[in-house]
């Protein structure tokens, strides 16, 4: 599925490709058309699932389909646990509603001063991210009016009930009785609590499960980390082997000459390591292994076959210093991190040539690793696109690949910006802008059944 084939204006199209988001996840194929559609949701979808996108795109479509009449009062307002995550979301919204002209994103949050967030209390805002003690606290003292707000996002619903936030969500639900649609997105839909306090925020919800991404399970960070060059992997992995984070290192690589040429070049540059390689004396492999458990080094370079059967268990982090052959390999190798319950990263260095198999990895796993890079070592070549199709026919005659290649590894040239199809689902079926009328007759028509004008319960 294509964004495209949502029923989502040009300017969050381009705002998608400027993220370099090149297909929904699963959450946003699932949530975004029922959302759009003026449902509400109940989706259990972990962090790392592309969950804020799935409910910001349908909150920002919202805001371009009815422009509001009164100017100033908070119209979509999203609930977060954590400031941390607060501030993540309104980043995420800013970057997807940029081109919205004049889209005013705040957010009220616990350990600011007041003044800080006076603006966001008194001037025109359309979308609030809040925590629920902080915005409880402005809403006994009626500094924000929450009438305006037409759709509540209710986000990581599941850790606000662990942090005993429910009674003040239950709050400002009710106070934002006015409101046409609810979202609630939860790691876990398990637990009487949470499904009763479901079932009294939203009326007859969409209810959607996404799979935890599998390394969810294992608590290990993901990152990737782009080269333009072997040379320039190799220090880059130097300079992440010299940061202190890095306490425990296991790096690998997928030739023995590979290993035989970085090991020497991490020996040349003063590194203190171990390593195993297929085909090696029994002796010197022990020798080397009980280094890297008893912490005499803390860097262990090894190739797939000779890390077979290792269990150490305080390995902080992995580093792909090549990608795997397959998928499952990769699982395996970032296995060997986050052992015993601890938490672990996996860092994945990426040439250009490397990029399919991330692709296939990351659709494997159902994580999508965030992009890091070291400020000094940044990559000159543009970062790859995620095509999902092999880059050129073998039958070029080559031509097409001299040219990339002065380039630089990536391609260099900008590939020609496809146009936004204007084909979306809304013009074939020749239904124009959704009308909120529609929208809430259809909605109204679903409660017939169930005439009660609150929501499931709830008392306004
Ligand atoms: P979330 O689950 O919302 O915390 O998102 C996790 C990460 O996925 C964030 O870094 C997003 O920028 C990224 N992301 C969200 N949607 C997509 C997508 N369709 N394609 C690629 N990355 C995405």
């Amino acid at each position: 599925m294509e964004f495209s084939e949502f029923e989502l204006d040009e300017k969050l199209l381009n705002a998608i490709g400027d993220l370099q988001y090149k297909k929904p996840t699963k959450v946003q194929e699932a949530v975004i058309p029922e959302a759009l559609d003026g449902h509400d949701i109940l989706a259990e979808s972990p962090t790392g699932t592309g969950k804020t996108a799935a409910y910001i795109l349908p909150a920002l479509q919202h805001l371009i389909d009815f422009p509001s009449k009164k100017l100033g009062l908070a119209r979509i307002l999203v609930l977060v646990p954590t400031r941390e995550l607060a501030l993540q979301v309104s980043e995420h919204a800013r970057d997807l509603g940029k081109y919205l002209k004049g889209l005013s994103v705040g957010t009220l949050i616990g350990g600011v001063e007041h003044e800080e967030q006076l603006p966001v209390l008194t001037g025109k805002t359309d979308i609030v991210i809040a925590t629920p003690g902080r915005l409880i606290e402005y809403l006994r003292k009626e500094m924000f009016d929450i009438r305006a707000v037409e759709i509540l996002v209710l986000d990581e619903a599941d850790r606000m009930l662990d942090m005993g936030f429910i009674d003040n969500v239950r709050e400002i639900s009710r106070a934002a009785y006015r409101r046409e649609q609810t979202f609630l997105f939860s790691a876990t839909l398990e637990g009487e609590i949470l499904n009763r306090f479901a079932n009294t925020v939203l009326k007859d919800p969409v209810e959607f499960h996404v799979d935890a991404p599998r390394s969810e399970h294992k608590k290990i960070n993901q990152y990737k980390y782009y080269a333009d060059s072997l040379e320039h992997k190799t220090l880059l992995l130097e300079a992440l082997l010299r940061d202190k984070a890095v306490e425990k290192a296991l790096v690998f690589v997928k030739t023995r000459e590979g290993l035989q040429n970085l090991i020497s070049r991490l020996d040349r540059d003063g590194f203190s390591f171990s390593y195993l390689r297929g085909e090696m004396d029994q002796e010197k492999r022990l020798e080397g292994l009980r280094k890297f458990t008893d912490n005499t080094v803390r860097i262990l370079v090894a190739t797939d076959v000779a890390a077979r059967g290792i269990d150490i268990t305080d390995i902080t982090h992995v580093i792909n210093f090549d990608m795997p052959r397959t998928a499952d390999v990769y699982v395996h190798r970032i296995g060997r991190t986050a052992r015993a319950g601890r938490k672990g990263t996996a860092i994945n260095l990426v040439e250009a040539h490397d990029v399919p198999m991330l692709e296939k990895v990351q659709r494997y796993t159902g994580d999508i690793q965030d992009t890091r890079v070291i400020d000094s070592l940044r990559p000159k070549n543009r970062v790859p696109e995620f095509s999902g199709k092999k880059k050129k026919s073998r039958d070029d005659g080559g031509k097409d690949r001299a040219k990339n290649s002065k380039k630089g590894s990536f391609g260099g040239e900008k590939p020609e910006k496809k146009p936004h199809s204007k084909d979306r689902l809304r013009d074939k079926k020749n239904k124009g802008k959704p009308d909120f009328a529609a929208k809430r007759a259809k909605k109204a028509l679903r409660n017939e059944a169930a005439p009660d004008e609150t929501r499931n319960g709830e008392e306004s």
